[in-house]
């Protein structure tokens, strides 16, 4: 990235303390004096879900590149999730991952991958984070504005507190949006002339409905388990292994089929799709909670890099940036892979907001294009499908069938989701070969039975 004459960097405000926020804060302390995090709820700690984070109640999985980046931003982390109780498990070893022609191979693809529930997760990544005396949080405060001076320059943000609704104004030298899928800044750029980011949506209308389970059995040697949507059923489910010898089971759908929710209604739905082992475990097993569930209507990438004017002082981050359908899981690994790219604009002195959404698009597009691809295979997504998408989404298919037999081509799949390898790997040559082979093609047309019963593979 360009050098520009290095900005004040006395203070940086984050506003929402929640993944995206916490590594952006990380970053950023490396940077300025003094990071301070902003955000509205009470955040106590205990690995409870909370009111500004309800995605928390439901399955998260952190991706392999995540767990990277992870370990690299706060070294021995993997101590502090496995003594908090986390669990963890090797992609592919202990995954197993069903589509719509078997069981992806067990190849492995990274170091193991953290199992635990959401506010486990953001509970020790905050304390990691608060651990640094340049970080300060401000909790139960509202961002309701954003401060600018008369040359259109962010200047700092107002905020309210919550309990007595008394005026905060807090200035800064940089402001980070990572308020979530909302994005505070759409609003407040518009009402100060700049217009809204041109936003590319997709209708993926999903939902989700999760309860959490001690199992009466076992599920072999895997400690998460995928059963993927596909177009002629789009429902999946998944089901993870967490904190005090739990587990958290999702199903989730398309649009009509979206699972109810009601509770009579959940082990019907799981015993439809769920491997047998698994279903067993779980109706033998004991419930910790009710039914829960969350509707996702759409996913939402904000191109603030094509936006004509920016003001400085101001980056958005996280999924205020991009928000996903979250069945593949990247939110908080693209959050993860955004805050590299912060650090290296931090690092390169530049202080032109639109230097960092150049650089975060390119990031963001990978995972956009794996899910946005998925989604718009499922008929009952509308949308555009110029040839183009027609084209990979035939071409996609017959990888996932190759990648049930051939390792070779399962190991670059996996790397691809967990964002370790961009999707234009899965095109190279020597996958292509691969998978355009007659036995692959074969393969890729006939799925199996709806039933997956491929278990412990
Ligand atoms: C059902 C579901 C399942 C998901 N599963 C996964 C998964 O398996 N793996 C994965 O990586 N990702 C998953 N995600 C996505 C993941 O939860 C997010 O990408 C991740 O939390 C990063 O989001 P964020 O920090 O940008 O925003 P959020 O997590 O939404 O947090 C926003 C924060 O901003 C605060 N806030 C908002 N407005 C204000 C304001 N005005 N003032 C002060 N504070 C404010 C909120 O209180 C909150 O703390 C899932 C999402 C959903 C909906």
């Amino acid at each position: 990235m360009k050098s520009n004459p290095t900005p004040a960097r006395d203070r940086a405000v984050v506003i929402g303390a929640s993944m995206a926020g916490l590594l952006a804060a990380r970053v950023l302390a490396d940077h300025y004096t003094e990071v301070i995090l902003v955000d509205r709820d009470q955040l106590t700690g205990g690995h409870e879900p909370r009111r500004g984070v309800p995605q928390g109640r439901h399955i998260h999985s952190v991706l392999g590149r995540g767990d990277e980046i992870l370990a690299e931003l706060f070294p021995g982390i993997r101590d502090d999730f496995a003594a908090a109780g986390a669990a963890s498990a090797r992609i592919a070893g202990e995954v197993r991952f069903i589509n719509a022609y078997g069981v992806l191979p067990r190849v492995e693809v990274t170091t193991p991958s953290i199992c635990a529930t959401r506010p486990l997760i953001e509970d020790v990544v905050r304390e990691r984070v608060l651990a640094d005396p340049a970080v300060e949080l401000r909790d139960n405060t509202d961002a309701a504005g954003v401060m600018v001076d008369g040359g259109g320059r962010i200047r700092g943000v107002r905020l309210v507190a919550r309990d007595d609704h008394r005026d905060l104004p807090l200035s800064a030298d940089l402001v980070v949006d990572a308020s979530g899928r909302s994005g505070r800044s759409v609003a407040w750029l518009d009402g100060l002339g700049h217009g809204r980011p041109p936003e590319d949506i997709v209708h993926s209308n999903m939902g989700y409905a999760t309860r959490r389970y001690r199992l009466a059995g076992s599920t072999g040697r895997d400690q998460f388990i995928v059963v993927a949507a596909r177009p002629d059923r789009p429902i999946g489910m998944a089901a993870g292994v967490v904190e005090n010898d739990s587990w958290v089971v999702t199903l989730f759908g398309y649009g009509s089929h979206q699972p109810s929710g009601a509770e009579e209604d959940f082990l019907p739905q799981l015993e439809a799709i769920a491997p047998r082992d698994l279903f067993a475990a779980v109706l033998g097993g004991q419930p910790l909670g009710p039914v829960v569930t969350h509707r996702t209507p759409t996913s939402i990438r904000r191109n603030y890099q094509r936006m004509r004017t920016f003001p400085r002082g101001l980056i958005v981050f996280g999924d205020a940036l991009c928000c996903f359908n979250p069945i593949y899981g990247q939110g908080i690994t693209v959050a993860a892979q955004q805050s590299l790219v912060l650090r290296s604009w931090l690092e390169s002195g530049s202080d032109d907001p639109r230097v960092f959404f150049r650089h975060a698009a390119p990031v963001v597009r990978g995972a956009w294009d794996i899910v946005s691809g998925a989604d718009l295979s499922i008929p009952e997504v509308p949308g555009d499908r110029p040839l183009s998408v027609r084209v990979i989404g035939r071409y996609m298919s017959r990888l996932q069938a190759a990648a049930v037999g051939d390792p070779v081509v399962g190991h670059a799949y996996l790397r691809v989701l967990n964002l370790l390898d961009r999707p234009t790997a899965l095109m190279r040559p020597a996958i292509a070969a691969r998978v355009l082979r007659p036995g692959a093609a074969v393969r890729a047309l006939a799925p199996t039975d709806p039933q997956p019963t491929a278990v412990g593979a």
